[in-house]
């Protein structure tokens, strides 16, 4: 942590407190459990009885926040043997700050096990066992923990409440219900300026709103929650998206297989999926007794496409690429929108390759990654997962190997980037090392995106081997590589970055045709040059209702088409055209009308360079 990051944490952290001594001033009865810092901001979680907190509260909390803020209060330091401090929480009738001090008591290590990271904040850690506990105090409120804080209430830069919501004490159901009340924290009025101005944006840009309004997809009682049903429109998103991945995949020899959604449960019981994936699995039994299930991935289907042929190293590597749906039993309460779902379409691929050859492979992988986000205008970072030594019993294989395939992806990812990238010392999976992509939306959020992960495990457990120069068998390595993850997911990401104004390539429609008046001529005009544009690939509407052009014109930016043409007299006339081009494509410059058929020609030329620029 930088400096800077330090004082911003020390900031949210002194916050909480002065949240809490707030409150408290406000209700004198008030209990309190855990108030850590959390990204952007800081919480606590409150017991208040009966007294529900709502957002209408908020300006009274605040007001009493910044009088404490004005008071200057310094924050100071005290400690206490565990046994005064528990006899402290009682006097004050504190019974959560009690619990957590007795479980440091009993267990003589850090309290909560069972609580986040983050929230260990407010305690004094010990390591084997603890006699003593901190505590700070400000104004007349003191409160048990650790620090660190800012010197006093006047330096915590600017804040806000954001909202309050239901927190099982401890997160667990047959705990009290406690009210966690959330704030934001920035160092400067600016910062935070900007955090609410994003927030504001990324409602408007909420992926289930404009996928409402621009008709892309739907979700049915009758079908099930979690299960997004794609419209035409949406459909056409869908495929654009997975034809660019398949393009490349198909240039770096990937070759395409299909496999059934369904499995008996053998397949799973090797793979070890069946105890992974336990409560997440839609079981099926067949009527004479068989138990199947649904896949929720695809990997050990594949696995034995390879394994249906003895190969040779001559063969290697091997690359099948396959977009296909799975399955996955998520709770009710964890879905939301596309973000989660239960039916999951991965733009799947496995590299069934030698050791040696990991790092071309990896490199094939990371070139698509690459241009897949580039296109999309997403700075990517990484972040290199590899085994931590001082544990390899935690991991499968010998040490040696590891190294070697630790440094191949090392080599390639300081090839690539350089020394900018993350390094995450013990963050591999027990099976091998990944890397992992983070993609930056226009709105600053980084959402994990791509990875390109080694599996020494399945090759393993399914035998998969090649026969080699000395006519042995050798064990293989397998390679998972999803260049979107997931199209659900991706494409939720992908509608709030653009904010449903999608470039040509990607827009669900690309022209609309808009008719002056329904004179013969006109109409025929209209449809006549649809006709073309569509043999041309590219996906036009015609709106020859019988509504002013004015309000087409208004129709077609609510859909947030990229070209528009009006088709008139003039135009029947002149065979030429003057497209409304949506204002992010445009690039300022004279314009003259053109020929209907050179613009088709740009348009369809923009879609297929995938650029997020008017050629026009
Ligand atoms: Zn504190
Ligand atoms: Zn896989």
């Amino acid at each position: 942590m930088t400096e800077k990051t330090d004082q911003l944490h020390a900031m949210r952290h002194s916050l909480a407190h002065i949240l809490a001594l707030s409150v408290k001033r406000i209700w004198p009865h008030a209990k309190f459990g855990v108030g850590p810092v959390v990204e952007n901001g800081f919480y606590y979680d409150i017991d208040l009885g009966d007294t529900k907190l709502s957002e209408e509260d908020f300006p009274k909390i605040e007001a009493e926040m910044r009088k404490i803020i004005k008071e200057d209060q310094p924050f100071e330091k005290s400690t206490k043997p565990l046994n005064e401090a528990i006899k402290w929480t009682e006097a004050w009738e504190q019974p959560y700050k009690k619990e957590l001090l007795n479980d440091l008591a009993r267990a003589g290590t850090t309290v909560a096990k069972d609580l986040d990271k983050n929230e260990l904040g407010t305690i004094t850690e010990g390591d084997s066992k603890v006699d003593s506990v901190s505590f700070y105090t400000n104004g007349d409120f003191t409160d048990l923990c650790r620090g660190p804080h800012v010197a006093s209430t006047g330096k915590v830069g600017a804040f806000k409440l954001l909202r309050v919501s239901g927190a099982y004490w401890r997160g667990k159901e047959d705990n009290p219900q406690m009210q966690r009340v959330y704030g934001v924290a920035f160092a400067s009025e600016q910062e935070l300026e900007a955090y609410l101005k994003m927030l504001e944006e990324a409602k408007a840009r909420d992926h289930r709103k404009i996928g409402q309004e621009m008709d892309l997809f739907t979700f049915s009682d009758l079908v099930g929650p979690g299960l997004p049903l794609w419209t035409p429109r949406g459909t056409v998103m869908r495929e654009a998206l997975d034809g660019f991945v398949q393009e490349m995949r198909k240039e770096y020899g990937y070759e395409a297989v299909a496999i059934p959604h369904i499995t008996k449960k053998d397949l799973y019981e090797k793979s070890g999926h069946w105890a992974k994936f336990a409560d997440e699995l839609f079981r099926i039994k067949t009527r004479e007794g068989h138990e199947f299930a649904m896949k929720p991935m695809n990997c050990p289907h594949h696995t034995q496409i390879y394994a249906s042929h003895q190969r040779s190293y001559r063969d290697l590597p091997i690359r099948y690429r396959e977009t296909t749906m799975v399955y996955r039993d998520e709770q009710t309460g964890e879905l939301g929108g596309l973000s989660r779902v239960r039916s999951i379409t991965q733009d799947d691929a496995h590299v069934f390759c030698r050791y040696p050859q990991i790092k071309q492979e990896a490199l094939k992988i990371w070139d698509m990654i690459e241009r897949f986000y580039t296109t999309l205008g997403m700075d990517l970072r990484l972040r290199l997962s590899v085994h931590d030594p001082e544990a390899q019993d935690a991991y499968m294989g010998d040490p040696k190997t590891w190294d070697k395939v630790e440094n191949q992806l090392k080599e390639l990812a300081e090839e690539k980037v350089g020394k900018d990238y993350e390094y995450g010392v013990g963050e591999a999976a027990f099976y091998g090392p990944k890397l992992d992509f983070m993609a930056k939306d226009a709105l600053g959020r980084e959402h994990q995106v791509a990875t390109i992960q080694l599996d020494f495990n399945q090759p393993e457990g399914f035998d998969l081997t090649c026969v080699n120069e000395k006519g042995e068998h050798e064990r293989i390595v397998m390679i998972h590589c999803a260049i979107t993850g997931s199209l659900e997911r991706s494409l939720s990401i992908i509608i709030e970055h653009y904010g449903g104004k999608f470039p040509v390539w990607l827009a669900p429609e690309q022209i609309r045709i808009a008719t002056l008046n329904q004179e013969d001529a006109i109409v025929a005009f209209a449809e006549n040059l649809a006709k073309q544009a569509k043999e041309m690939g590219l996906r036009v509407t015609v709106d020859n209702a019988q509504e002013s052009v004015g309000k087409k014109i208004r129709e077609a930016e609510v859909m947030k088409v990229p070209y528009t043409v009006v088709i008139g007299g003039k135009e029947v006339e002149t065979k030429e055209v003057n497209p409304r081009i949506r204002q992010d494509m445009e690039v300022p410059h004279e314009r003259q009308p053109i020929g209907t058929e050179e613009f088709l020609k740009s348009v369809a030329n923009e879609a297929r360079s995938r650029v997020s620029k008017s050629s026009l």
